[in-house]
Protein backbone atom coordinates (compact mmCIF):
# COMPACT_ATOMS: atom_id res chain seq x y z
CA UNK A 1 0.00 0.00 0.00
CA UNK A 2 2.86 2.48 1.11
CA UNK A 3 4.79 1.54 -2.26
CA UNK A 4 1.36 2.22 -4.25
CA UNK A 5 1.10 5.66 -2.67
CA UNK A 6 4.40 6.60 -2.69
CA UNK A 7 3.89 6.03 -6.83
CA UNK A 8 1.32 8.36 -7.13
CA UNK A 9 2.99 10.73 -5.33
CA UNK A 10 6.12 10.91 -7.25
CA UNK A 11 3.90 10.98 -10.61
CA UNK A 12 1.91 14.29 -8.61
CA UNK A 13 5.57 15.23 -8.23
CA UNK A 14 7.34 14.88 -11.47
CA UNK A 15 3.98 16.71 -13.15
CA UNK A 16 4.26 19.42 -11.07
CA UNK A 17 8.06 19.92 -11.89
CA UNK A 18 7.69 19.47 -15.62
CA UNK A 19 4.14 22.11 -15.49
CA UNK A 20 6.56 24.18 -13.27
CA UNK A 21 9.17 24.30 -15.65
CA UNK A 22 7.44 24.68 -18.76
CA UNK A 23 5.74 27.67 -17.75
CA UNK A 24 8.85 28.84 -17.15
CA UNK A 25 9.03 29.09 -21.14
CA UNK A 26 5.79 30.19 -22.07
CA UNK A 27 5.25 33.31 -23.43
CA UNK A 28 5.57 36.06 -20.60
CA UNK A 29 1.66 37.74 -20.30
CA UNK A 30 3.71 40.95 -19.27
CA UNK A 31 6.68 42.88 -18.91
CA UNK A 32 6.69 41.99 -15.20
CA UNK A 33 7.22 38.07 -15.85
CA UNK A 34 9.34 38.92 -18.57
CA UNK A 35 11.77 40.97 -15.25
CA UNK A 36 11.19 38.62 -13.32
CA UNK A 37 12.76 36.07 -16.15
CA UNK A 38 15.54 38.18 -16.54
CA UNK A 39 16.09 38.24 -13.06
CA UNK A 40 16.32 34.45 -12.32
CA UNK A 41 19.66 34.76 -14.68
CA UNK A 42 22.61 34.99 -12.53
CA UNK A 43 23.46 38.05 -14.27
CA UNK A 44 22.63 40.15 -11.30
CA UNK A 45 19.64 41.36 -13.25
CA UNK A 46 17.54 44.28 -11.07
CA UNK A 47 13.66 45.12 -11.54
CA UNK A 48 14.81 48.77 -12.02
CA UNK A 49 17.40 48.27 -14.32
CA UNK A 50 16.63 49.67 -17.86
CA UNK A 51 17.01 47.85 -21.43
CA UNK A 52 20.80 49.37 -21.68
CA UNK A 53 21.78 47.72 -18.12
CA UNK A 54 20.09 44.52 -19.01
CA UNK A 55 22.32 44.14 -22.64
CA UNK A 56 25.37 45.00 -20.81
CA UNK A 57 24.70 42.46 -17.61
CA UNK A 58 23.83 40.08 -20.12
CA UNK A 59 26.61 40.60 -22.67
CA UNK A 60 29.53 40.36 -19.96
CA UNK A 61 27.56 37.15 -18.77
CA UNK A 62 27.83 35.66 -22.43
CA UNK A 63 31.65 36.88 -22.52
CA UNK A 64 32.97 35.00 -19.45
CA UNK A 65 30.26 31.97 -19.87
CA UNK A 66 32.14 28.73 -19.82
CA UNK A 67 30.44 26.08 -22.03
CA UNK A 68 28.57 23.01 -20.63
CA UNK A 69 30.17 19.86 -21.15
CA UNK A 70 26.97 18.22 -20.33
CA UNK A 71 25.41 20.25 -22.82
CA UNK A 72 26.87 19.10 -26.53
CA UNK A 73 25.32 21.95 -28.58
CA UNK A 74 26.01 24.83 -25.80
CA UNK A 75 28.73 26.37 -28.11
CA UNK A 76 26.04 26.78 -30.66
CA UNK A 77 23.45 28.03 -28.19
CA UNK A 78 26.28 30.58 -27.12
CA UNK A 79 26.46 31.91 -30.43
CA UNK A 80 23.25 32.43 -31.62
CA UNK A 81 22.45 33.91 -28.11
CA UNK A 82 25.45 36.33 -28.77
CA UNK A 83 23.62 37.01 -32.49
CA UNK A 84 20.39 37.91 -30.57
CA UNK A 85 21.81 40.23 -28.07
CA UNK A 86 23.68 41.88 -30.76
CA UNK A 87 20.23 42.49 -32.51
CA UNK A 88 18.69 43.81 -28.90
CA UNK A 89 21.61 46.10 -28.61
CA UNK A 90 20.86 47.76 -32.03
CA UNK A 91 16.80 48.49 -31.06
CA UNK A 92 15.61 44.84 -33.25
CA UNK A 93 13.91 41.57 -31.89
CA UNK A 94 15.97 39.41 -29.71
CA UNK A 95 16.98 36.59 -32.01
CA UNK A 96 20.28 35.14 -33.59
CA UNK A 97 20.75 32.03 -35.55
CA UNK A 98 24.48 29.97 -37.08
CA UNK A 99 24.71 27.29 -39.58
CA UNK A 100 27.27 25.63 -38.75
CA UNK A 101 28.69 22.27 -40.72
CA UNK A 102 27.89 18.90 -38.39
CA UNK A 103 30.81 16.75 -39.33
CA UNK A 104 33.81 19.24 -38.05
CA UNK A 105 30.91 21.29 -36.15
CA UNK A 106 32.60 24.36 -37.28
CA UNK A 107 30.38 27.94 -37.30
CA UNK A 108 30.36 29.10 -40.88
CA UNK A 109 28.01 31.96 -40.98
CA UNK A 110 26.46 34.05 -37.50
CA UNK A 111 23.74 36.55 -37.74
CA UNK A 112 20.51 38.00 -36.69
CA UNK A 113 17.16 39.73 -37.04
CA UNK A 114 17.35 42.71 -38.64
CA UNK A 115 13.45 43.86 -39.41
CA UNK A 116 13.90 46.82 -37.62
CA UNK A 117 17.41 47.81 -38.37
CA UNK A 118 16.37 47.39 -42.38
CA UNK A 119 13.37 48.13 -41.81
CA UNK A 120 12.36 44.98 -43.57
CA UNK A 121 9.86 42.48 -42.61
CA UNK A 122 11.43 39.52 -43.94
CA UNK A 123 14.67 39.56 -41.92
CA UNK A 124 13.75 37.62 -39.27
CA UNK A 125 17.15 35.59 -37.74
CA UNK A 126 17.55 32.77 -40.16
CA UNK A 127 16.18 34.56 -42.95
CA UNK A 128 19.08 37.09 -42.56
CA UNK A 129 21.11 34.30 -42.27
CA UNK A 130 20.46 32.35 -44.89
CA UNK A 131 20.67 35.10 -47.25
CA UNK A 132 24.18 35.78 -46.33
CA UNK A 133 25.14 32.28 -46.13
CA UNK A 134 23.96 32.29 -50.05
CA UNK A 135 25.00 35.55 -51.09
CA UNK A 136 28.50 35.03 -49.90
CA UNK A 137 30.44 33.47 -52.96
CA UNK A 138 33.23 31.43 -50.58
CA UNK A 139 29.99 29.21 -49.39
CA UNK A 140 29.35 28.42 -53.46
CA UNK A 141 30.99 24.54 -52.22
CA UNK A 142 28.29 23.88 -49.54
CA UNK A 143 25.51 23.95 -52.47
CA UNK A 144 24.16 22.64 -55.56
CA UNK A 145 22.69 25.54 -57.26
CA UNK A 146 19.99 27.23 -54.34
CA UNK A 147 20.14 24.01 -52.11
CA UNK A 148 22.41 23.04 -49.83
CA UNK A 149 24.41 19.84 -49.66
CA UNK A 150 24.08 17.33 -47.02
CA UNK A 151 25.69 17.91 -43.31
CA UNK A 152 24.40 21.58 -41.98
CA UNK A 153 22.48 22.93 -39.60
CA UNK A 154 20.58 25.99 -39.17
CA UNK A 155 20.73 26.55 -35.21
CA UNK A 156 18.79 29.00 -34.06
CA UNK A 157 18.11 30.91 -30.91
CA UNK A 158 14.77 30.82 -30.80
CA UNK A 159 12.16 27.88 -32.87
CA UNK A 160 11.62 28.95 -36.07
CA UNK A 161 8.27 30.58 -37.26
CA UNK A 162 6.43 28.92 -40.44
CA UNK A 163 7.84 31.58 -42.84
CA UNK A 164 11.43 30.58 -41.71
CA UNK A 165 11.05 26.55 -41.10
CA UNK A 166 9.51 26.86 -44.75
CA UNK A 167 13.13 28.79 -45.96
CA UNK A 168 15.43 26.44 -44.17
CA UNK A 169 13.28 23.35 -45.84
CA UNK A 170 14.06 24.52 -49.04
CA UNK A 171 17.43 24.99 -48.48
CA UNK A 172 17.44 21.69 -47.31
CA UNK A 173 19.28 21.68 -44.29
CA UNK A 174 18.59 20.06 -40.43
CA UNK A 175 16.95 22.71 -38.15
CA UNK A 176 17.85 22.75 -34.03
CA UNK A 177 16.78 26.03 -31.99
CA UNK A 178 17.49 26.87 -28.40
CA UNK A 179 13.72 27.34 -26.74
CA UNK A 180 10.76 26.59 -27.76
CA UNK A 181 8.15 29.01 -29.32
CA UNK A 182 4.67 27.51 -27.59
CA UNK A 183 2.44 30.50 -29.65
CA UNK A 184 4.78 31.09 -32.96
CA UNK A 185 7.20 27.59 -33.54
CA UNK A 186 6.78 25.70 -36.36
CA UNK A 187 8.69 22.90 -35.89
CA UNK A 188 6.58 20.78 -33.59
CA UNK A 189 3.64 21.71 -36.06
CA UNK A 190 4.98 20.26 -39.25
CA UNK A 191 1.81 17.71 -39.82
CA UNK A 192 -0.16 20.91 -40.81
CA UNK A 193 1.77 22.12 -43.52
CA UNK A 194 0.05 21.50 -47.46
CA UNK A 195 1.94 17.51 -48.14
CA UNK A 196 4.43 19.08 -50.74
CA UNK A 197 5.67 21.07 -47.61
CA UNK A 198 5.41 18.52 -44.74
CA UNK A 199 7.45 16.11 -46.99
CA UNK A 200 10.59 18.70 -48.00
CA UNK A 201 10.66 19.34 -44.29
CA UNK A 202 10.54 15.87 -42.56
CA UNK A 203 13.57 15.44 -45.38
CA UNK A 204 15.81 16.70 -42.89
CA UNK A 205 16.06 16.54 -38.94
CA UNK A 206 14.44 19.49 -36.67
CA UNK A 207 15.17 19.47 -32.62
CA UNK A 208 15.14 21.12 -29.88
CA UNK A 209 19.16 21.61 -29.20
CA UNK A 210 20.85 20.02 -26.03
CA UNK A 211 22.27 23.28 -24.23
CA UNK A 212 22.18 24.11 -20.96
CA UNK A 213 19.26 25.41 -18.85
CA UNK A 214 20.86 29.20 -18.77
CA UNK A 215 21.13 29.55 -22.58
CA UNK A 216 17.61 28.16 -22.86
CA UNK A 217 16.49 31.12 -20.35
CA UNK A 218 19.01 33.74 -21.95
CA UNK A 219 17.37 33.08 -25.44
CA UNK A 220 13.66 32.57 -24.22
CA UNK A 221 14.05 36.24 -22.34
CA UNK A 222 16.08 37.54 -25.61
CA UNK A 223 13.19 36.17 -27.23
CA UNK A 224 10.27 38.10 -25.42
CA UNK A 225 12.62 41.30 -24.64
CA UNK A 226 10.70 43.57 -27.37
CA UNK A 227 8.29 43.99 -24.10
CA UNK A 228 10.90 45.58 -22.42
CA UNK A 229 9.92 48.93 -24.28
CA UNK A 230 7.03 48.03 -26.00
CA UNK A 231 9.35 48.40 -29.76
CA UNK A 232 6.79 45.96 -30.85
CA UNK A 233 4.09 47.81 -30.86
ZN1 LIG B 1 11.06 33.51 -38.60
Amino acid sequence: MKKILFFFLSLICFETSAQSNDSLFMTPANRDILMQQFMSLPCGIKATDNVKTIVQKLEKYLISYQLDPNFEDDKFAKAANWQALKSVKMGGYGIGAVIYENKSRKILHAAHNAQMTKLRSDLHGEMTLLNEFEDNPKNKKYRTKYICKEGLTVFSSAEPCPMCFIRIATVGVDTKYCTAGPDDGMTQRVQCLPPYWRDLAMKHKTEKAKSSPVMQMIAHVLFYSYLLDGRHA
